[in-house]
């Protein structure tokens, strides 16, 4: 299933996009942190293995590579009116924008677990992301049934990779219940 011939796709569509004026509400130090998040995320969901995968996956879906413009790893967190955070977009113009957790937080995170859990957190967030908005473009606002496949879709990569563990598991846990 993962040993597709045909070039990967997307990989040629992703940037990072950076501020260069940062937000006012963000220290050295939160730059210095998103600067390496962004580093991480980039890198994760550029990684041959999981651009085969979702290459695969658009396939199954019929999401066609022309649908999607581009794919921006966004330095700063995005903040919705409620307050609330946001883990990506698929815009009108065909942009899938990919926004990191907030810096507090991972900080939180890493009081619960181990460095080495938040950081499968920070890139198994990343891909769980970009499914999900790849799917938004097949079923546009249908959450229930983008959320059911992202679920179904991240399992089955998470399956290949075999790194599973209690902590990860807790984790996985942790992220979907969001
Ligand atoms: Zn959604």
């Amino acid at each position: 299933m993962l040993n597709g011939t045909r070039k990967q796709k997307l990989s040629g569509k992703m940037k990072i996009i950076t501020c260069f004026q940062k937000p006012e509400e963000f220290s050295d130090r939160h730059v210095k942190f998103y600067t390496k998040y962004a580093t991480v995320t980039f890198k994760t969901l550029g990684s041959p293995l999981f651009q085969r995968f979702l290459d695969w996956m658009m396939r199954k879906e019929n999401i066609e590579e022309h649908q999607v413009t581009n794919v921006q790893v966004r330095m700063f967190p995005f903040r919705r009116e409620n307050g609330k955070g946001l883990a990506g977009k698929f815009n009108k113009k065909g942009e899938i924008l990919i926004y990191p957790k907030r810096l507090e937080f991972c900080r939180k995170l890493v009081q619960d677990f181990e460095k080495e859990a938040v950081y499968f957190y920070i890139k198994a967030r990343a891909m769980a992301t970009l499914i999900h908005e790849l799917l938004h473009v097949r079923y546009s606002s249908n959450e229930q049934k983008v959320r059911q496949l992202t679920r179904k879709y991240f399992s089955i990569f998470a399956q290949s990779q075999n790194t599973r563990n209690t902590n990860t598991d807790r984790i996985l846990n942790l992220m979907f219940l969001q």
